[in-house]
């Protein structure tokens, strides 16, 4: 069992099962060995550490909710664990599985026929292949259900892709990205499996990010990329189809963020115990420990809801309000958290150096992708009310 009263003060990681634990604790190792030391430099120099990516598949890290692949019967509770445990170190790493296992093998799941699921998920879950998802658009972000203007057009046996996305994470080394379209026939949102080899393909690197910049996220431009129609994503025929990929990602980016805070946690209580002003540790000043508890206290409301929201998950009946719910007010307490954090640092909170900086910078990007913090909790004003506020 876990140690109780750190920062998983009500002891919720005994949920899981001693073989989910035992997964836990070797994750954790391998973080803590192979990617702590390396995190802050690749996220100043931008760069994305490629040398974890087998390790990680490895560790099962692209292989979690998978028939085909799953390592062991695993919870969406021991998944938003693993997640934590990502970010927790490194932020990035989490947004590169996130995407490699939640998006890139979920869409597959969710969205494509047993052939396609059989082809390309056991690629990505190795780690042989890198996967990317392509949603948003420069044109088009929040609005993506209605907004999307790249086309699909069907001549035959194949179909031809225009357009341009934005912002796609491990896109500019991806093998394969799914490419949402809108089919120029029905008007209908559809996925298709692209080869990043196909003629017509670019993605270009986005320079200058503050926020999860060993992410590689790229600018890609379609002109005429054929693809046959065996790429098509075969149940993915709607906005509802794509939406079903996000319920699920929406709750693991939450449990990143709660992640990303302990991040900060872990590193400002250490920092309360060495830390002396007027004589005394600083962790000894009554307004440092209001910055502490405070910290603890949304650390540990936002554990309770994200358990409870992958519980949902296991039983099946999580809807996308729940998911909404939990990654506005999880991503809200984490911003709270790491600017309180930060503080505690005085002017070494603002270096990489002191380990709470990364994870200050890093919470802006969680906190505005996978759905902003007013669309989550405009979907969710939608179910309380009866009245869409955004279209
Ligand atoms: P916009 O939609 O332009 O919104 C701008 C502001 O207006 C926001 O505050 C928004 O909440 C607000 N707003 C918009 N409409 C309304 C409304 N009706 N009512 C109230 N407020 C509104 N996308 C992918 O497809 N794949 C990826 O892998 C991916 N990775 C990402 C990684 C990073 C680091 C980042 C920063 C983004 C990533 N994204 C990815 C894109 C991300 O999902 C979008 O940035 C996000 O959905 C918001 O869209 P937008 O940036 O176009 O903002």
């Amino acid at each position: 069992t876990f140690e109780l009263l750190g920062s998983d003060f009500f002891g919720y990681e005994n949920l899981l099962t001693e073989p989910e634990q035992a997964a836990i604790i070797k994750l954790r190792a391998y973080l803590e060995k192979e990617v702590r030391p390396i995190a802050n430099g690749c996220w100043d120099r931008a760069e994305f550490p490629t040398q974890v990516i087998k390790p990680l598949a490895e560790l099962g890290m692209y292989s979690f909710g998978w028939e085909s692949t799953k390592p062991f019967e695993n919870s969406a509770v021991f998944r938003g664990f693993v997640a934590l445990e990502l970010a927790r170190v490194d932020a990035s790493v989490a947004t590169f599985v996130g995407v490699q296992n939640g998006l890139a093998a979920g869409t597959l799941e969710a969205c494509g026929s047993d052939e396609q699921r059989a082809e390309w998920i056991p690629r990505l879950a190795s780690g042989e292949i890198v996967g990317a998802f392509g949603l948003t658009e420069p044109l088009s972000g929040s609005d993506a259900a209605q907004g999307l203007r790249t086309t699909a057009t069907r001549n035959g046996d194949s179909w031809t892709l225009n357009g341009a996305k934005r912002w796609i994470g491990n896109a500019t080394f991806s093998d394969v990205t799914i490419i949402w379209a809108k089919d120029t026939a029905d008007n209908q949102v559809k996925g298709f499996i692209v080869p990043t080899d196909t003629a017509g393909y670019t993605a270009t690197k986005i320079e200058g990010k503050i926020s999860l910049r060993a992410v590689q996220n790229a600018d890609i431009v379609l002109t005429d990329v054929i693809v046959p129609e065996s790429l098509r994503l075969q149940n993915a025929n709607s906005f509802k189809d794509t939406a079903k990929v996000l319920r699920a990602t929406r709750a693991e980016v939450s449990w990143a963020a709660v992640g990303n805070a302990i991040g900060a946690y872990d590193a400002a209580v250490a920092y309360a115990h060495e830390r002396v002003q007027f004589g005394k540790a600083i962790g000894g000043h009554q307004l440092v420990q209001d910055l502490l508890v405070k910290s603890l206290g949304n650390i540990t409301a936002s554990l309770g809801m994200v358990v409870r929201v992958s519980q949902l998950q296991d039983q099946g009946v999580q809807r996308d309000e729940h998911s909404a719910l939990t990654k506005a007010y999880t991503t809200s307490r984490m911003r709270e958290t790491v600017a309180w954090c930060r503080e505690l640092f005085g002017g070494n909170g603002v270096t990489l150096e002191y380990n709470v900086a990364r994870h200050f910078a890093d919470a802006e990007a969680i906190y505005s992708y996978e759905g902003t913090q007013e669309m989550n909790t405009l979907i969710v004003g939608r179910i309380i009310t009866g009245q869409a506020a955004f279209v």
